[in-house]
């Protein structure tokens, strides 16, 4: 397996692979686990070399959160990268990426503006500046991204489109625990009766919301969802129904059953963030 420190010494490798393989890029920020592991997989599936990038990238970081304490986990990363046979790993420094002087960023200015785009000030231009940069360092054919981070899926789908980039933007279903609780880096952080109690909560509630959405055309306990959320101890940034691609508000009154719809949540519990959604597929 190739391991890069620097963009430069990456690109020079890349520009040597022959042109007709197709190469498929996982973007992540590292501490792995079975969530990022199948994008790998389906990147591996698809393509004959797989790419992935380990950057905590510091200007999707608000000044208030947990830049400094993300969990730092490079050896285990490579280790699970290497059992996987990914091909090559870019591990760029943040000089590297960010160097003295930098002043570029770019601005999805619609998918990004609600949900985490409201609690999350700026989160998404350090996520669509960092992600474009990526992409012009390894130019991939297919690009993967998970959909428990789906509105970073759509503003990155929006962001190709816009600026015709030439690859396609792949989304995974949610890896979860048995508890339906989402897979993700930050729930370390939290207490055994929270984890396993309190947190699979979300994924529950989110199931029933879909259900009554689509027997009754509304989600009318979305209400009692946020009240029962908060009485388990989480502090609520979002509970919110939103329309497909483009995550404008829901008007159940107008909701044809022919648009997708994305049902997605945020909270705080015991102070780590947590984030899920799922998505209402609609009746063509
Ligand atoms: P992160 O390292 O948290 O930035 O995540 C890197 C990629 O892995 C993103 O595309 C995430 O959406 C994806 N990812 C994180 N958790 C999961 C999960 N539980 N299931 C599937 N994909 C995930």
């Amino acid at each position: 397996m190739n391991v890069f420190r620097s963009i430069q010494d990456f690109k020079n490798w890349r520009s040597k692979l022959p042109p007709p393989v197709s190469v498929g890029f996982v973007p992540t920020m590292g501490a792995l686990h079975p969530g990022h592991a199948s994008l790998i997989r389906r990147s591996l599936l698809e393509n004959d070399i797989t790419i992935l990038s380990i950057f905590v990238n510091p200007t999707q970081f608000g000044p208030n959160e947990d830049f400094n304490q993300y969990p730092r986990t490079l050896e285990e990363d490579l280790e699970l990268a290497r059992s996987l046979r990914v091909d090559a790993v870019l591990l760029p420094t943040v000089a590297d990426v960010y160097p003295t002087h930098y002043s570029t960023m770019i601005c999805e200015s619609v998918v990004s503006k609600p949900l985490c785009g409201i609690f999350r000030p700026g989160h998404f231009d350090g996520v669509t500046t960092i992600v474009l940069k990526l992409f012009l360092g390894v130019r991939p054919n297919h690009a993967y991204f998970g959909m428990k981070d789906a509105q970073q899926f759509y503003v990155i789908q929006k962001m190709v489109k816009d600026l015709d980039l030439e690859l396609s933007v792949v989304g995974v279903d949610t890896v979860r625990e048995e508890s339906g609780l989402a897979l993700s880096s930050r729930n370390r952080y939290l207490s055994s009766d929270a984890r396993t109690r309190v947190a699979p909560m979300i994924y529950t509630w989110l199931c029933r919301l879909r259900e009554e959405i689509l027997s009754k055309g509304a989600a009318p306990s979305i209400q009692l969802a946020a009240r029962d959320l908060k009485e388990a101890g989480f502090q609520i940034q979002y509970l919110e129904i939103r329309s497909l691609p483009r995550l404008e508000s829901f008007d159940a009154s107008i909701w044809q059953k022919d648009q997708d719809l994305l049902i997605a949540f945020a909270g705080l519990l015991e102070k780590t963030r947590l984030i899920d959604n799922v998505i209402v597929q609609a009746i063509h």
